[in-house]
């Protein structure tokens, strides 16, 4: 952040808080630190930070992408590994982030898996790899591929190594839920309650993946896999305690996570007022519902995995005074031990993307070559570096520029505001209203 500006919260009743991002620290006119005046209350919320910080607080270095000094290199022996299948699907969701990228999407066969796991261990040490990301367009389209490589993973990785997978739930079968149980898949079933219409079919209307959801469910009671529902929160499902009701109305027990705001990948979402595209006046709406959602009635967002998270890990950036130069990328692409590939060995800036020239970044067979050339970390953006909400949001996707980046931060804006404000109403007591001082936006159009 070039000049580290602190930026001043106006509160409902006139009080002042000073907020600087970048060094995490959080004061009144008086100078006291607001997170250490009610550690007790932050304990509660927040005891993943207070018992085992280092696990929640992301390493401690960033290398951010920079064309001079940090060019985006890849190193051998990966954390995570993302394994993009294909970017096929069988469903046609209008916010899709992928959409724009399947015309150069890579096409591989079973001798192209094959062939992987011949070279895994020549283009690869996966000795510290604790997470692997199964990855279409629609993972359940390349089942074959799937069941040969998850083995393997296993070996190489070890035994306590975290299969993900992100579905969308339409192809579920019985012998898929017992191979997820086999293998302690964590699964993501993508779902936005009452906003599925802009997805398509609802798979849980048909009684036999609804079966088999509540086999996911209850295998995950039992600890023999994960699983959580999904949700993109869009204009369709902004009510909050219409949409986590409708979750358990159906299902009182089960995890319900969120991916966060929708996104504008390519131009016709960030055009699109159903979907990517928040307006003006949207904005501040849906920035008073997202606060309302985690400090009003049944608090319904206090619900949902994924915020609960988001304000865990803000109290955490208190307490522990996170400094932004070791706060990394959203997603964690910008880091060089987090890998996308295909399975030719392509490299590639993260599993959304197909093999465009900018999002190609090199090969397994040649990993000290690989430059991540589609992308900016959020410190050398001008608008990340004057942002109160830097530490929630983490500068959005990496690569996105022009309107869709602009339309993007809208969009990230209005919910992280929303999200700082719910939690510094848990902190204090106090509503903030209104922020002062340099913030950089980018222009609405
Ligand atoms: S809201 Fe926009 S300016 Fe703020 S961190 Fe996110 S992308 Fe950057
Ligand atoms: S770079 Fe990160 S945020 Fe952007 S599409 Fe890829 S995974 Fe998502």
């Amino acid at each position: 952040m070039a000049d580290n500006p602190t930026f001043t919260l106006v509160c409902e009743d006139g009080e002042e808080f000073f907020y600087n991002p970048y060094e995490s620290t959080l004061e009144n006119k008086d100078g006291q630190n607001l997170y250490e005046k009610n550690p007790i209350g932050i304990e509660k919320i927040n005891d993943m930070y207070v018992y085992s910080p280092k696990d929640y607080n992301h390493g401690y270095k960033v290398n951010p992408i920079h064309p001079l000094f940090n060019p985006g290199k890849k190193v051998k022996n990966p954390g995570r590994l993302k394994i993009q299948l294909g970017l096929k699907c069988n469903y046609k969701c209008e916010y899709c982030s992928q959409a724009s990228f399947v015309p150069a999407a890579s096409v591989t066969d079973q001798e192209d898996v094959d062939e992987f796991i011949e070279k895994l261990d020549s283009r690869l040490d996966l000795s510290s790899c604790s997470t692997v990301e199964l990855w279409g367009g629609e993972p359940l389209l390349y089942w074959k591929k799937i069941k040969k490589l998850v083995p393997v993973l296993k070996e190489k990785c070890g035994e306590d190594l975290e299969i993900v997978m992100v579905t969308n739930g339409s192809l579920l079968t019985q012998e898929k839920v017992d191979y997820f149980k086999e293998h302690k898949f964590h699964i993501a079933m993508s779902h936005d309650g009452p906003g599925y219409h802009l997805r398509g079919p609802d798979p849980l209307d048909n009684p036999k993946k609804l079966a088999l959801v509540n086999q996911l469910i209850s295998a995950d009671k039992n600890q023999e896999l994960g699983f959580a529902f999904s949700i993109v929160w869009t204009k369709e499902n902004d009510n909050f305690n219409q949409t986590v009701k409708w979750f358990r109305d159906r299902f009182p027990d089960v995890n319900i996570n969120c991916e966060g705001v929708v996104e504008a990948y390519d131009l016709k979402t960030a055009l699109n007022e159903k979907t990517g595209k928040f307006n003006e006046d949207y904005i501040n709406e849906f920035r008073e519902k997202v606060y309302n959602g985690i400090v009003e009635d049944t608090q319904p967002l206090l619900q949902v995995v994924g915020i609960v998270e988001k304000i865990n890990e803000w109290f955490g950036t208190l307490l522990y005074k996170k400094n932004g130069s070791i706060l990394p990328q959203k997603c964690g692409m910008d880091q060089d031990d987090d890998i996308a590939v295909d399975l030719k060995g392509n490299v590639m800036t993260c599993q959304n993307v197909g093999l465009e020239n900018k999002h190609h970044a090199g090969h397994l067979d040649a990993i000290e070559d690989v430059r991540i050339k589609s992308s900016r970390h959020w410190s050398w953006r001008n608008e990340c570096t004057h942002c109160p909400v830097v530490q929630l949001c983490k500068g959005s996707c990496m690569f996105l520029t022009g309107k869709e980046f602009a339309q993007t931060c809208w969009n990230e804006y209005a919910y992280n505001t929303g999200i700082l404000f719910g939690a510094i109403k848990l902190l204090t007591g106090k509503k903030v209203v209104k922020i002062a001082g340099d913030i950089r936006r980018p222009a609405y159009e």
